[in-house]
């Protein structure tokens, strides 16, 4: 008896050690092959995680503490940031398109469109959190539409332009990350460089950045490239280039023009940067190749099909005037109709009309190109994506890193991560090291590989192991695990 109840009395200490430290505290995921998202060469070790943060990298011991995670020799990278993201389209999907290829962070406010108000906005996410980080530009047309009403066909007043800008003041104040353009779309086509770069000194006064899909991708795309570096120098704000493409046949092969242009304007002092996403097929509007809305001008159509883009390239994607035609390329609708392509193309135009919800996907690129710009040193990949649409919503991240570009896996997973925060401007994020957010992807880069395509736009990519953000597994078994630890990523103040 008296022994036992020694040896009773021993174990106590243990005990309570053990009843003490019954939730483990940290996180060890070891065994793992660091990629720290900078670019230098991978090793093997062992990444404890404290609460939201990391807090040790290196060859770490088992703590009693820790939770243990094996990494069986997987790459464990930080998580992926895609800086030109919709995927605030749809909650719901959304986490599992943008989860399964290891984004753990998505900037939206795109193409000059953002949710207004911003604060009714964070609020909404803040009460009802997602699994992924959020941040958002604020959209110029968005903005414009606010202030200008149905009356947008037309440069805007000075005291319009006011109106506007101290809207964006007092977003730039909630966190917004900056100003968005979309000049390629109603209402922000109808606005002159004087306009915009009105606003964008606006952001920049606050430290906020611009990005903006161009004013043209195709026909003019080298006046678009002047009018975003006169931007950038004259409101002295940094610029970005989005979903960087030569998106006209008479281009292809030109990239690296392209890139001397930008680099020559980084010479002057332009802190220029770009993104762009690994596929040869844009996702937008029908009317979106009729730059001077002229949308019953067959000469136009008629260049648009040849010059930018083919009858059997392009994709009618959503097309609420008649469903039937979804899916199908217009070469197989013109069959169908009995017409020409030029015929059916203006057609399709007016049946929209009335019904304006249409999406189309286009083949406009070359790989060669997109491999060119993937290589510019401040490039960062996007996806450009939403839960429906282009497979790029499902496969973007996946897809580079299975593709062939001359690039090691670790650059790639730089310009995934690091150099998106760079040219983002938002810290602890980006890179695995003490002290920045556990916002970490565990992925197999012999099996990573996408596998969402035009036919079947929403499969999941293999691959992605885990998934963490603020610390918390998101993602894993092919599967979001329906936590939603996912922060507001706000301006850098
Ligand atoms: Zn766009």
């Amino acid at each position: 008896m008296k022994i036992k109840s020694l040896s009773y009395l021993l174990f106590i200490p243990f005990l309570f050690f053990q009843c003490s430290n019954e939730k483990p505290k940290t996180i060890l995921i070891y065994n793992a092959t660091i990629m720290d998202g900078t670019g230098s060469d991978s090793y093997l070790g062992s990444v404890r995680i404290k609460d939201k943060l990391i807090l040790e990298v290196g060859d770490l011991q088992k703590l009693k503490t820790d939770s243990i995670i094996d990494g069986n020799g997987l790459i464990l990278s930080p998580g992926f940031i895609d800086s030109h993201s919709h995927h605030g389209s749809d909650t719901l999907r959304s986490k599992d398109a943008a989860l399964s290829q290891g984004i753990t962070t998505i900037i939206v406010g795109q193409d000059g469109f953002s949710e207004q108000p911003l604060n009714i906005f964070l609020d909404s996410i803040t009460k009802t959190p997602w699994s992924i980080n959020m941040g958002t530009y604020t959209g110029h047309n968005s903005i414009r539409e606010q202030v200008m009403g149905n009356d947008f066909k037309r440069v805007a007043t000075d005291s319009e332009i006011e109106e506007m800008a101290s809207i964006l003041e007092a977003e730039m104040k909630l966190g917004s990350l900056g100003l968005s353009t979309g000049l390629e779309y109603d209402s922000g086509i109808y606005s002159n460089s004087e306009e915009v770069i009105a606003l964008a000194k606006v952001a920049s006064r606050k430290g906020g950045r611009y990005i903006s899909h161009m004013r043209n991708e195709d026909k003019y795309l080298e006046q678009s490239i002047d009018e975003i570096i006169r931007i950038g120098k004259e409101a002295k704000i940094p610029v970005q280039i989005s979903h960087f493409k030569l998106a006209r046949k008479g281009l292809w092969g030109q990239a690296s023009g392209f890139l001397q242009k930008l680099d020559s304007a980084r010479t002057e002092g332009i802190d220029i940067t770009a993104d762009i996403y690994p596929y040869e097929y844009w996702q937008s509007t029908m009317t979106v190749l009729f730059p001077d809305r002229d949308f019953n001008n067959r000469a136009t159509a008629e260049y648009a099909l040849t010059e930018l883009t083919t009858p059997e390239g392009m994709i009618i994607g959503r097309f609420d005037a008649k469903p039937e035609y979804e899916n199908m390329t217009l070469d197989k609708i013109a069959e169908l109709r009995k017409e020409d392509v030029i015929t059916t193309y203006l057609v399709l135009i007016e049946m929209s009309q009335a019904h304006p919800s249409e999406s189309i996907i286009a083949k406009s690129m070359d790989l060669e190109d997109i491999v060119t710009i993937l290589n510019w040193s401040y490039t960062n990949l996007c996806s450009d994506g939403s839960p429906n649409g282009h497979p790029r919503g499902w496969g973007s991240f996946p897809r580079y890193l299975h593709m062939e570009t001359g690039q090691s896996l670790e650059t790639k997973i730089n310009k995934m991560t690091l150099q998106v925060a760079k040219n983002l401007n938002i810290d602890s994020i980006g890179i695995i090291k003490k002290g920045f957010y556990a916002d970490l992807v565990l992925f197999n880069p012999k099996t990573i590989k996408d596998n969402a395509t035009f036919s079947e736009k929403t499969l999941r990519s293999d691959g992605i192991n885990c998934v963490f953000v603020s610390g918390k597994i998101v993602y894993t078994n092919n599967a979001p695990t329906e936590v939603f630890p996912g922060r507001i990523i706000k301006k850098r103040s």
